[in-house]
């Protein structure tokens, strides 16, 4: 491939290999079959349990290394040009560790989300200050206007969700009349799937709010 770090920002970056994850796998697969092998080679001493153990581990760590090649990719942020490591290509979005901005992975190559995306599942976080303060009536699952349609759900502050103690709030999603089922709780946030809804919330946040009430007054 020619010049991967020259201009393509506004086509999106391609998709390359991730060569480091892949190896991590790779040796994984090698590990596990060598463990397996040699559980498998003390059979006699151990009993058929052993043995048919070991073959198992052997065949799994086998399979481990043949999927290596395919699975993880690397490419660059649209948005700010880092390089997004260990990204699984089947997926429909991605989250940028260095700017965190979300990418879209498409056609084998990484690009700019488009304000109106619906991701396939709900991915786009929304922390729960912003929806604590009541969310844009834009539906979570479609993207859209006019949702009032609000559906409860219930967000660990922090901590384990599987803690008896663990702190919760609950907060109001916006759907329209047909979804009902576009947000999942995170700990500390909401996921959505409508990319707009969730940029919205951001732009709703304190200072917007401020002036949109003196507007209104
Ligand atoms: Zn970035
Ligand atoms: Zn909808």
């Amino acid at each position: 491939m020619r010049g991967p770090y020259r201009e393509q920002q506004t086509e999106g970056r391609r998709l390359e290999p991730d060569p480091a994850a892949r190896r991590k796998v790779r040796l994984a697969g090698l590990t596990t079959a060598a463990l397996g092998v040699g559980i498998g080679a003390t059979a006699p001493m151990l009993g058929s349990l052993a043995a048919a153990f070991g073959g198992g581990l052997a065949l799994l760590g086998l399979v481990l290394y043949r999927e290596a090649p395919k699975s993880p990719m690397k490419a660059a942020c649209p948005t700010c040009g880092a390089t997004i490591a260990e990204l699984d290509p089947t997926t429909d979005a991605v989250r940028c560790p260095t700017c965190g901005d979300y990418a879209r992975v498409m056609s084998g190559l990484l690009a700019a989300v488009p304000h109106d995306f619906v991701a396939r599942e709900p991915l786009f976080a929304i922390p729960l200050e912003l929806a604590l303060f009541g969310l844009p009536a834009i539906c979570a699952e479609c993207g859209a206007p006019d949702a009032r349609h609000l559906v409860r759900v219930v967000v660990s502050v922090h901590g384990t969700p599987l803690a008896v103690d663990t702190p919760a709030e609950v907060v109001e999603i916006p759907h329209c009349r047909e979804h009902d089922s576009g947000a999942a709780a995170d700990i500390g946030t909401v996921r959505v799937r409508s990319r707009e809804l969730a940029i919205e919330a951001e732009a709703r946040a304190v200072p917007a709010r401020l002036s949109d009430d003196e507007r209104r007054g």
